[in-house]
């Protein structure tokens, strides 16, 4: 799991890995330039044409460089799995059916790399759509968030994650922490188990 030159990106496909099959259905929160939509399409997409990711994002530059990404990396096939949505992910109920059972809600928290750094994820939506996740996650499924400490309004909104993580009952939920305590700027994993 562990090694010098991982990025927490590849760590937390690493996790996910573990919870998610092919035919599930996830959601990637922050859709950014698409590359955790693409790990979980690969993840979820089988031959029979299940599996589903739901992608969402508040930029369409954002939505456009997923696609584009997809156009180039995966098939026709396993494309039409992916629905993506100009939205807040705190209004990720608004896009996802009643009753889907959700396996997996991956956040990659901050700004869009290559993008306007000013446009970032904010700690009020970040916990309204960590609400919204925790209600549409099935039991056994990861909400699983990549936190960027580096930039104004990072730590706040690692307080706000951490917050709400600990604020899950023990009996319903396994709320744990990945952090390199020997770089303090790296971006901390959280990652919220329902059992
Ligand atoms: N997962 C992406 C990837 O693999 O390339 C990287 C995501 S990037 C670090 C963060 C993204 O969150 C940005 O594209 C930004 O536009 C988006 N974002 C910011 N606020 C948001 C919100 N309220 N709802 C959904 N997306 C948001």
């Amino acid at each position: 799991l562990i090694t010098g030159k991982r990025k927490a990106t590849e760590v937390a496909h690493s996790v996910w890995k573990n919870i998610v099959r092919k035919g599930h259905t996830v959601i990637d929160a922050t859709c950014g330039n698409g590359y955790d939509t693409l790990a979980l399409l690969k993840m979820v997409a089988d031959d029979s044409g299940r599996g589903c990711v739901y992608g969402m994002d508040i930029q369409s530059t954002a939505l456009e460089s997923t696609s584009f990404l997809l156009e180039g990396s995966a098939d026709e096939n396993e494309r039409k799995l992916v629905k993506l949505s100009l939205v807040c992910h705190s209004k990720m109920e608004d896009v996802v059916p009643k009753g889907t059972p959700v396996r997996l809600v991956a956040f990659n928290l901050g700004y869009l790399p290559g993008g306007d750094k000013s446009i970032i994820t904010r700690s009020p939506t970040t916990l309204m759509a960590l609400q919204a996740a925790s209600r549409l996650l099935d039991s056994g499924g990861l909400i699983s968030t990549v936190v960027y400490v580096g930039h104004p309004g990072g730590r706040d909104e690692l307080e706000t994650v951490q917050s709400f993580a600990s604020s899950l009952p023990m009996e319903s939920w396994a709320s744990c922490k990945f952090e390199m305590i020997n770089r303090p700027t790296c971006p901390v994993l959280v990652f919220l188990l329902k059992k």
